[in-house]
This record gives C-alpha cells, sequence and structure tokens, in this order.
C-alpha cells in the first residue's frame, strides 16, 4: 500500500480514538489563539503534567496578550520560574508587545514570524485555533508516522519533518485542531518513545506497518547523539544577617538574566564558616551541571553580589530550578 493510502485510512481511525481517549487538560476545548499560543510555548520543552498548573497561573496573571505586554520582563521570568528555558518567556513577551498592537496574526506566515514560534508551533496553532490544515511536526509524531509507515527516513536529517508535513497536508480532514492533536496524544498515550508502545490498544494496530512486521523497535531512525558535556561548579548558598547573596548571570548564554546562587572562585571556607554542604545534578540538553552546594554564614556582605531575604527570593528574583536542590537552605 502507497504511504498516502495507508495514512488515508489511518486518519479517520485517529480522530474516533481521540474523540474518546482524549485527556481533559485545561488548554482543551478553546479556540483563542492567545491561550493556545501560551501552551503551546509552555509545552515546547516542558511535561504536561508540569504545565497544567503553570498555564493556570499564567492566564490569571496575565489573561491577555495586552496583560503580557503590558507587565515588566521580571515579572514574566518570575511567573516562568522553575519551567526552564526561559528564552521562551522572553519571546513570549517580545511577541505579546506585537500582538498587543497589531492583534493575534490570522495566518500561518503571520503566526510563525511571532518571535519563538517555529514551525511545529505555528502549525499547531493554526491548527487548533483556526482550523487550517497546517501540520505540526515533533519528535512524537515523526515517532509515530515513521512507525506507522515503517519509514527508514532519517528523522534527524534536514527535511525530513517537511517530508511528513507534506504527507499530513495532503490527508489532513476538516476537524484540523481534533487532527493536530490527536497525534500529539497518540505520541503521549500509546505509541510511546523507547520502552513498550502500547500496540494492543492502538487504533492503528491494523495497519501499522511496523508492528505488523514485528519491528517497531527500529523507527525511528536516528543519528548518533552527540554526547552530552560536563560541567563541575561549586555553589555558594553565602547568608549574612538573614540575607543570601545572588548574582545576575550575564551573556547571552544558558540561562543569561536569570539569577543563581554564586559559583565559588576560590576556596568555600574563605567565604565564611561552611553550615552545610551536599552534591546536587542538573541536566541540560547539551550540558550537566554536577554541583557541590555549601551553605556557608558568610563572613561580610561582599559587595559583588545582590543580597536578598529568603521571602524576596521567592517573589522577585528568578532562580532557575538547576539550582532547586539549594533552595531548602533558605530560611
Ligand atoms: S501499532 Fe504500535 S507501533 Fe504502531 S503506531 Fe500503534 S502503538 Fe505505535
Amino acid at each position: 500500500m502507497e504511504q498516502l493510502e495507508l495514512l488515508q485510512r489511518a486518519v479517520p481511525l485517529l480522530l474516533e480514538w481521540y474523540r474518546v481517549s482524549r485527556r481533559t487538560l485545561p488548554w482543551r476545548g478553546t479556540h483563542d489563539p492567545y491561550k493556545i499560543w501560551v501552551s503551546e510555548i509552555m509545552l515546547q520543552q516542558t511535561r504536561v503534567e508540569t504545565v497544567k498548573d503553570y498555564y493556570l497561573r499564567f492566564l490569571q496573571r496575565f489573561p491577555t496578550a495586552q496583560a503580557l505586554a503590558a507587565a515588566e520582563e521580571g515579572e514574566v521570568l518570575k511567573a516562568w520560574e522553575g519551567l526552564g528555558y526561559y528564552s521562551r518567556a522572553r519571546n513570549l513577551h517580545r511577541a505579546a508587545k506585537i500582538i498587543a498592537a497589531e492583534g493575534f496574526p490570522a495566518t500561518y506566515e503571520g503566526v510563525r514570524a511571532l518571535p519563538g514560534v517555529g514551525d511545529y508551533t505555528a502549525g499547531a496553532i493554526c491548527s487548533i485555533a483556526y482550523e487550517r490544515p497546517c501540520p505540526a511536526v515533533d519528535g512524537n509524531v515523526l515517532r509515530i508516522l515513521t512507525r506507522l509507515l515503517a519509514d527508514d527516513t532519517n528523522i534527524d536529517l534536514l527535511g525530513t519533518k517537511e517530508k511528513f508535513s507534506s504527507l499530513l497536508r495532503a490527508v489532513y480532514p476538516q476537524e484540523a485542531g481534533e487532527f493536530c492533536q490527536a497525534l500529539m496524544e497518540l505520541g503521549a498515550l500509546v505509541c510511546l518513545p523507547g520502552g513498550e508502545p502500547q500496540c494492543l490498544v492502538c487504533p492503528w494496530r491494523e495497519l501499522c506497518l511496523a508492528r505488523l512486521r514485528g519491528e517497531w523497535e527500529r523507527y525511528p531512525v536516528r543519528a548518533e547523539k552527540r554526547a552530552r558535556k560536563s560541567e563541575e561548579h561549586v555553589v555558594l548558598v553565602l547568608r549574612f544577617e538573614g540575607e543570601y547573596a545572588l548574582l545576575k548571570r550575564e551573556g547571552k548564554g544558558l540561562l543569561s538574566g536569570l539569577w543563581q546562587f554564586p559559583f565559588a572562585e576560590r576556596a568555600p571556607e574563605t567565604y565564611g564558616k561552611i553550615l552545610k554542604s551536599k552534591r546536587a545534578v542538573h541536566i541540560f540538553t547539551h550540558v550537566e551541571w554536577h554541583m557541590t552546594g555549601f551553605l556557608v554564614e558568610a563572613k561580610e556582605k561582599f559587595s559583588q553580589y545582590t543580597w536578598a531575604s529568603a521571602a524576596e527570593i521567592g517573589e522577585k528574583y528568578a532562580l532557575p530550578s538547576a539550582f532547586k536542590a539549594f533552595r531548602s537552605w533558605l530560611e
């Protein structure tokens, strides 16, 4: 069977399954492009379970693009605290200013041109908010399609997403929003990465070539992964008269513009009396931080740092989750 024919047969089965099996999620059931956009940006690199609360809180605080545009960047970053990949929050804020002035873009090209919006996100927003046949192809969608079609295309190659986008465009049903979400849902609930896909409950079990050939493990075909870089850091939680030292990360690199507990430039005991220590690891996409943290009663209020109480840190300073392990020391 040709790929297109197989996909055409798979579409109604998927929609039928989705209507019965979909999860109730806070961003479902709306056609408001602002809300869909916020949810899609949050979901780009963060798990559904984590996003739920953030999404509700974020919309409560910034219910419209106008409200978001009017906020200070620090406030937006604070609302994003713990979600990671903070460039998403900055782009959201920049884009909100454009939307507040010009309205939410009504075309795929317009949505795609917003800061922080790539092909996938633009496709998802246009499918879900506007019911347009705009495929949203990410790693999940590539996994389920390469399995369904037993397609050996290396999914890390440039052009692979476009190939599958073209295939999807040709079979997009009228219920564009449901179809887009159904593809994501199948990847999230049934055709899982690694491990065992749940073929027995999959709506495509009678069609899926990878399953019929007993070869689902082969898909998706990928290029070798580059190893992550590993870095060692000594983290100082310096306390002086109820306040803690913070440092703003400069430059354009990882976590830039956010606050952190300083990294030690010399032996921790030279800053004051060590009270506690512990190890922690934080894994970013391309780097791992292996950290040894020290809680130190500082011998002076070192002037190179910004000092803040635990309450102020909770309210005002966006402290990435990389430092979460050491936050429990704040009183
Ligand atoms: S039958 Fe199995 S391998 Fe094929 S799409 Fe469904 S869950 Fe994935």
